[in-house]
């Protein structure tokens, strides 16, 4: 599947962008001051395999409580790379160089003057630290939604000056990210604002992410939607699955996102028919036992079908299937073949277990 070329950019120890795995980050809800509580919730995102994690600098106060988490992380000997968001001060962000790996500004607060991103490049280019230029379009800047409207363009306008000052100054270690909480929206203006940023050269990784998209079942499809249209498109190099929720929850929804959109294999890929009037065993129960008895391996398709009459057809590319063949029989198959048929269903999930080890290479 074709991916958009972008540039390799460095965040700590980690790299985003160009052929490395799409990222996965989320961001720290609990107060920035409480560093006991932001260093364990930051310990439970690594525990999930979260790659980087971003946390609120809402004053020059929450500058020591920067450096007090990184310490600790580093005593702890967890790796990840921090983030500072900092929205209204560009003193904040500067103060923020030492201690974060990655400097998420809004623009809507330096359109009103660029000049202050300025020294803000030099101090991260001197320091080996990168920035996101982080637009949303509910903050764009008062001169920005005069001139141009809550729009596609205003964000890109938002972000030209200071991609302009940046490579006047030569750094390149940039991460872009264009969002909105309207999910068509983001995916529009994505499209309409790498039109224009492409031409330019400014082929900066992308972050992708649904603002304020809500919690439980909707939450997740508008993050899946909004970020997995652009992935299957080539689009996006790290994403943010926004939920209303623990940040925990936001990582293995982020994974699926990326392996539903083949972007990115973490775990057995299952694929399982809804069953009908055909199905003559109870495949609910047979698929969840196969998911907990395989849940620990990676890299395969397993097909869980009720029947042979659409099943075969249906499994695809699967590497093994597992076929409903009549009343308390199944067939096993590898790959597109046959290997076992009218095996007794209280057999067969043993059976499917002995298959898929005898192929591990
Ligand atoms: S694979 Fe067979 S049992 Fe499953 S939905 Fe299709 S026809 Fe029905």
């Amino acid at each position: 599947m074709l991916r958009r070329p972008s540039r390799v950019v460095s965040i700590g120890n980690l790299s985003i962008g160009g052929d490395y795995p799409i990222r996965v980050q989320s961001m720290t809800n609990t107060p920035t001051r409480d560093v006991a509580a932001t260093v364990s919730q930051i310990r439970r995102l690594h525990e999930v395999h979260c790659e980087i994690v971003r946390m609120a600098i809402p004053n020059l106060e929450a500058i020591d409580t920067l450096r007090k988490i990184k310490t600790q992380l580093q005593n702890d000997k967890i790796p990840m790379p921090l983030v500072a968001d900092v929205h209204f001060s560009p003193s904040i962000a500067m103060a923020c160089v030492p201690y974060a790996d990655k400097i998420r500004i809004n623009p809507g607060n330096f359109s009103e003057n660029s000049d202050a991103f300025r020294p803000l490049v030099k101090s991260v280019k001197k320091e080996g630290k990168a920035i996101r230029i982080g637009i949303n379009r509910g903050s764009l800047g008062k001169n920005i939604l005069e001139q141009y409207g809550n729009t596609a363009e205003g964000m890109y306008q938002s972000a030209l000056p200071l991609l302009q000052i940046a490579a006047e100054e030569r750094f390149e270690n940039i991460v872009l990210s264009f969002k909105s909480s309207d999910v068509s929206k983001m995916v529009e203006d994505h499209r309409t604002i790498l039109l224009k940023l492409n031409p330019l050269g400014f082929n900066f990784p992308l972050h992708l992410g649904i603002t304020e998209a809500g919690n439980e079942n909707y939450g997740r499809i508008k993050g899946a939607i909004g970020i997995g249209s652009l992935l299957l498109n080539g689009i996006g190099d790290t994403i943010r699955v926004s939920l209303t929720e623990d940040p925990v929850h936001e990582i293995s929804v982020a994974y699926d996102i990326l392996q539903a959109c083949g972007r990115r294999f973490t775990h057995v890929e299952y694929i399982a028919c809804p069953s009908c009037g055909r199905t003559q065993f109870d495949i609910q129960d047979v698929f969840n036992e196969i998911k907990a008895k395989t849940s620990h391996l990676s890299g395969i398709k397993i097909a869980v079908m009720g029947c042979v009459v659409n099943g075969i057809g249906e499994m695809g590319e699967a590497d093994f299937g597992y076929v409903g063949a009549g009343p308390g029989r199944v067939n096993l198959y590898r790959r597109n073949q046959c290997v076992k048929s009218n095996i007794l269903q209280q057999n067969a999930v043993a059976e499917l277990l002995e298959l898929i080890e005898s192929c591990k290479e």
